[in-house]
């Protein structure tokens, strides 16, 4: 049976957003590796009628809860007392946890404060989680209908919030006892990433249309960052070879219907893969940017110590007297252009071309012209601009293209300088 988990965090330091809330992703990703799906995070402030609902619920929907926050000594901590009410248990003392609360003060050399016994009650029936760093003990809580549906059991466990004590507890504890008592762990979740650029989310979607359903098997996900796609493709598996021919058929099929499309598969987004590219086959490359920024040679910053080259060209470029030595006179030209010409592109194709000859480079890529980034802050529609990409390459003739981009002003830049090597990639592919 596939096991269904719910995460809550608790403290007001949480839903304040004064603190990230990283344990719960740290225990989803963990419970994952064991092929346990996580269907709900939730979080919670310190309220005790919130922490009751949040308990009451969470064990009706989910086999497996891991709570972390609110065991500490203090007022505000909470959570014992909430998992006793929430399923009408006493709460009473464990002398293994007091003994050990007491010891970790004997080694500070103090006395125990009395609140400190708090830390030491636990839900009757519940079994304690050690804790070998902290005084806050954790709480193994088996619960079973009527706080449950279909008479079925939840399994709590409650663990401390400092995310150092609560992974050593997990990895020590909780993990051993899911394996050997829940029976998981045969099996867990496996991922593969297809990377996708040059076509929309909703496009993209219409092109797979079998594909994205949750209920499948795999199951096939569509996330977008800085304009690339992934497509994430997951299954639960026992190993790694039952994952790679489960997934074998999806991966063809994903590869007939978006070919080109496709610029690579793993964690790797398009600078990445074209430097590989360009350093497995020893190309040079000249990069020529126009305008505010040089955002593909920012990209390709790791290749500059590997044969290539990059060249900024702005008006307020301060050594555009010394430039203008290596580029030809008529191409500062382009510079008065903003907007996108034949005689911008006739001026890039030739600076293209001129400077891939003069530092003997096997391609230059040439993209202009840049809006400034004060322009693309104030517009106020989505900003949309035309850029021109040109390619020069040894023994080929000069190709160019001219694309219209929009996007949010976070993401514009990105797109265009990708947009630039997706250029460079699809030349490549089609003609060698
Ligand atoms: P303590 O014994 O330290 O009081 P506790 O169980 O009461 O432990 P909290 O007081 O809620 O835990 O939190 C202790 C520390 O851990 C705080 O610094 C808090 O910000 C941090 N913390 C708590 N929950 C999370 C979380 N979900 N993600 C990241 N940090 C957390």
């Amino acid at each position: 049976m596939l096991l269904r988990a719910e995460i809550i965090s608790i403290g007001d330091e949480l839903t304040s957003g004064q603190r990230l809330d990283t344990n719960s992703k740290w225990i989803s990703e963990k419970l994952g590796d064991l092929g346990i799906k996580t269907a709900f995070h939730t979080t919670v402030g310190d309220a005790m009628p919130d922490n009751i609902d949040v308990f009451q619920k969470a064990a009706r929907r989910a086999d497996l809860v891991i709570a972390s926050g609110g065991l500490g000594p203090t007022a505000d901590d909470l959570t014992r007392e909430a998992i006793a009410l929430a399923f009408n248990l006493p709460l009473e003392i464990r002398q293994e946890a007091l003994d050990h609360i007491e010891s970790l003060f004997a080694l500070r050399k103090r006395p125990m404060p009395e609140r400190n016994r708090s830390q030491a009650m636990f839900p009757e029936g519940s079994r304690m989680i050690e804790n070998p760093h902290g005084t806050a003990p954790g709480i193994d809580l088996i619960v079973t209908s009527p706080h449950t549906l279909d008479g079925r059991t939840s399994r709590i466990f409650s663990l401390p919030g400092v995310p150092a004590e609560m992974m050593q507890m997990f990895s020590d504890t909780i993990q051993p006892r899911l394996i050997e008592e829940m029976g998981v762990g045969g099996q867990r979740w496996f991922y593969h990433s297809i990377k996708v650029f040059g076509i929309g989310e909703s496009e993209l979607e219409k092109k797979l249309p079998d594909l994205i359903h949750r209920d499948r098997d795999p199951i096939v996900g569509i996330t977008v960052s800085k304009a690339t796609i992934t497509l994430r493709i997951a299954a639960l598996c026992s190993d790694e070879a039952e994952f790679q021919s489960k997934i074998g058929p999806t991966i063809q099929q994903i590869q007939e219907q978006l070919g080109w499309l496709i610029f690579a598969e793993g964690e790797i987004d398009i600078d990445g893969a074209t430097q590989a590219w360009l350093t497995d086959r020893g190309t040079r490359l000249g990069v020529i940017e126009i305008g505010s920024g040089a955002w593909i040679q920012k990209y390709l910053a790791d290749l500059s110590s590997q044969g290539w080259t990059g060249l900024q060209v702005g008006r307020w470029f301060p050594s555009l007297e010394h430039l203008s030595e290596s580029v030809p006179a008529d191409f500062l030209a382009v510079l008065e252009e903003p907007i996108p010409s034949d005689e911008t592109t006739k001026q890039l194709s030739n600076a293209a071309e001129h400077l891939r000859q003069q530092l003997d480079l096997d391609l230059c890529l040439a993209a202009g012209v840049y809006p400034t980034h004060q322009a693309v802050i104030s517009s106020k529609s989505l900003p949309t601009s035309d850029f021109t990409f040109v390619l020069a390459r040894r023994g080929k003739a000069v190709k160019h293209t001219t694309v219209s981009l929009g996007a949010h002003p976070d993401v514009l830049y990105h797109r265009l300088a990708k947009t630039g090597l997706n250029f460079l990639r699809l030349e490549l592919l089609q003609h060698g």
